[in-house]
């Protein structure tokens, strides 16, 4: 791990090490009022082309968090990858490990209704469902000796989610596991997961108990631990934080912010948690940040422009 220099007399704060394995797309944005129905045409307001992907926008969260950040994934062969990657680079995070396959990069089709604000989504993975499982082994065998924490979401293939839970079980690294979106995955998967941060939704799906309060959520979450995962965060937007694992449970509350679009605050959070957790922080501290930047992820519009920066989360916990 790589020590930075803090002021005389205090301890100086470490840069941990984080390797998102993921999907890397580019999110087309547009909005109208109101959208079109079906074999109709209306004139928008607006439209976007920015970096997206579950994968991503992780290590965009996680690289302003503060950590030393690389991500493995996989673009196409065409301007979409470009864009992708000189975002991701313009982050500062490290895509030596982002396969060029042949033909598109992943692409989501956003459409946002200008009136109430609800969007619609087509996610076409491309490039994303070519990353391999020897890939991931060689990434990951290679950050191996920096200890980094990995971060895992669903927007790659199954196969890809196995080995990677296999390889951070083999290299004795611990493996952040977002299920999303969520899918059937065998249950052999678990055993590698250090901490696993489903969303309500994502934990119904995956373990069939329906989470709307404390005393469920820790049902759903004694579903992972029997499975073998360490520490269980089930997030439930501005209803805070359920957090179950070697500690106990603790019922974390949410930041008080005023949300204008909700999007990627999943993503913020867990790449601020992985950050966190990479540089040594102490678990209540980590898990504070997280839900500070999840929170200031909502009170900006879009995915990647929304994710806050190490610095922004200090200074909204100062204020506080
Ligand atoms: P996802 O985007 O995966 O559905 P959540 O919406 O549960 O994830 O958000 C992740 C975390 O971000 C929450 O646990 C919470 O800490 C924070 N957060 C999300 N929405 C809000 C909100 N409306 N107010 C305050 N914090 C929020």
């Amino acid at each position: 791990m790589v020590a930075t220099t803090g002021a005389p007399g205090r301890a100086a704060p470490r840069q941990g090490a984080v390797v998102v394995v993921g999907s890397v797309s580019v999110d087309l944005t547009v909005a109208a009022s109101p959208l079109p129905r079906p074999g109709e045409t209306v004139v928008g307001t607006r439209f976007t082309t920015l970096l997206g992907g579950k994968g991503a926008n992780q290590a965009v969260a996680a690289a302003r968090a503060g950590a030393r950040t690389r991500m493995v994934g996989a673009v196409g062969r065409d301007p979409f990858a470009r864009l992708a990657l000189d975002a991701l680079r313009a982050d500062g995070v490290d895509v030596s490990f982002v396969a060029e396959v042949d033909g598109p990069t992943g692409v989501a089709h956003i459409r946002v209704d200008g009136r109430t604000g609800e969007n619609d989504i087509v996610f076409v993975p491309e490039a994303n469902a070519a990353l391999t499982p020897a890939h991931v082994e060689e990434a990951l065998t290679a950050a191996a000796p920096d200890e980094p924490v990995v971060l895992l979401q669903l927007e790659t293939p199954l196969e890809v989610a196995l080995a990677t839970a296999r390889c951070c079980a083999g290299l004795g690294l611990r493996l952040v596991l977002d299920p999303a979106p969520a899918a059937p995955l065998p249950d052999e998967i678990w055993a590698g997961v250090w901490l696993a941060c489903p969303n309500e939704t994502e934990a119904e799906v995956l373990t069939g108990v329906r989470v709307s309060d404390v005393r469920s959520a820790e049902r759903a979450a004694g579903w992972f631990t029997e499975r073998g995962v360490r520490q269980v965060v089930i997030t439930r937007g501005g209803r805070g934080t359920v957090v179950v694992g070697p500690g106990g449970t603790s019922d974390i509350p949410a930041f008080g912010v005023t949300p204008v679009d909700t999007t990627a605050a999943g993503d913020a959070f867990a790449g601020a948690l992985g950050a966190a957790v990479a540089s040594g922080l102490a678990w209540p501290v980590a898990l504070r940040r997280a839900a500070a930047a999840g929170a200031l992820a909502t009170t900006k519009h879009g995915a990647s422009p929304s994710l806050p920066t190490a610095a922004e989360v200090d200074s909204y916990l100062a204020r506080r």
